[in-house]
């Protein structure tokens, strides 16, 4: 497959005003240091070169955007390689492998010393050159690192990687329920994430066509299609306007693919005014942040630590609490079990309302 043959297939169809407004830098690390390295007539005093933290989330967010750029090619070449995992909705595509080597060889390279978890089994081997991504983001780099974390070393990281989250929906053609998810753990705690979405603004490009066509006059310019949200607890979430759901209303959204009699108990029992029924656990929690719903209610296992980490950072990081079913906080060390067996409760508003709702024989069914 020919990445940049592919990318270019869809010239139009690139990342969001805000990605590109964003300095991409191939450099190495110490080219980057040109511009942050100040001399003052008192003396010599040198800005603090990035952290740990800080390269790792800028290489991290370069890294995602050309997963993206994998994801949608995939899809432009016409054969996703489905393979069926645990059952036929728990699957696994071309796509998935791809964005798993390119992340987690394109992390290693760098940063040897990471603990990188992905979801995919994937056999060891060679991987093509043109999956690697060795740029970083030098915005990312001009800011300030948390002072809680500016002393992380690369081996205290735990790197959790969903190459491709709501891959059921990918293979039904669902392209804006698909994320690609990065999470950074110290010490157990999701602290960093990174979400590209690689179909932002697939829906509105097919109304526009619609409108254009029925209207029968020009349309504006192409909204651009994909974007990156990025987050660090500390210091913020990037990458999307923040948007609270209406007040008074409680909007849930839950799994479409993987629910059972214990999620819609447990959904039914939110007293919900309507319920949206999407793939992936990262969109999901966009919808939270972007006001399209007010909780995510997940009674069930099935929802990984990969599933969690880097959305969890992003919603944690604009007031949100995403925790299980119980209320616990999700743990992320390398030896913690993956599968978030006692579910998934997230709200960025009146999270206690819908913990308080949670019935006792659905908190009973569901161990952590
Ligand atoms: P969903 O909300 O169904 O899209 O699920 C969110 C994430 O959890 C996706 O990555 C799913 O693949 C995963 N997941 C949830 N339930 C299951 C399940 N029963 N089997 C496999 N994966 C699941
Ligand atoms: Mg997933
Ligand atoms: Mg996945």
């Amino acid at each position: 497959m020919t990445i940049k043959r592919c990318s270019s297939l869809g010239a139009k169809r690139t990342e969001s005003s805000q990605s590109r407004n964003m300095k991409k830098s191939g450099n190495k690390y110490w080219e980057n240091l040109k511009v942050d390295c100040w001399m003052y007539c008192s003396g010599l005093i040198m800005a603090s070169p990035p952290t740990v933290l800080m390269r790792l989330v800028a290489s991290a967010y370069a890294i995602a955007q050309k997963a993206g750029a994998i994801v949608r090619c995939v899809i432009a070449e016409g054969d996703l390689g489905i393979v069926q995992k645990t059952s036929a909705t728990d699957l696994q595509t071309k796509a998935d492998r791809l964005v798993q080597m390119s992340i987690c060889s394109s992390l290693a390279r760098k940063f040897p010393r990471l603990t990188i978890i992905g979801e995919e089994d994937l056999p060891p081997g060679e991987v093509d050159q043109e999956l690697i991504e060795d740029g970083q983001w030098e915005e990312i780099l001009q800011q300030p690192c948390p002072s809680q974390y500016s002393a992380i070393k690369e081996e205290d990281l735990v790197v959790w990687v969903d190459p491709l989250d709501g891959t059921k929906e990918y293979t039904e053609g669902l392209l804006d329920n698909v994320t690609v998810l990065i999470g950074i753990a110290y010490e157990g705690k999701a602290i960093a994430g990174i979400i590209n979405q690689p179909y932002y603004n697939y829906q509105s490009n097919e109304k526009e066509k619609l409108r254009e066509q029925r209207n029968k006059v020009k349309a504006g310019p192409d909204a651009v299609l994909g974007r990156t949200i990025w987050g660090v607890l500390g210091l913020g979430a990037f990458g999307f306007q923040l948007k609270e759901a209406p007040a008074g209303k409680h909007i849930i959204t839950t799994t479409r693919s993987h629910s059972n009699k214990l999620v819609t108990d447990c959904v039914e029992a939110m007293n919900p005014d309507n319920v949206l029924r999407v793939g992936g656990a990262g969109n999901k929690i966009i919808q939270l942040i972007e006001g399209k719903a007010s909780a995510y209610v997940f009674a069930s296992p099935g929802c990984k630590k990969w599933d969690t980490c880097a959305p969890e950072v992003i919603l944690h990081a604009v007031g949100g609490k995403l925790t299980d079913i119980h209320g616990n906080a999700l743990q992320y060390n390398k030896e913690v079990k993956h599968m978030n067996s006692a579910g998934v409760l997230a709200a960025l508003r009146n999270y206690e309302y819908y913990a308080s709702r949670v019935p006792e024989s659905v908190k009973s069914a569901l161990t952590p």
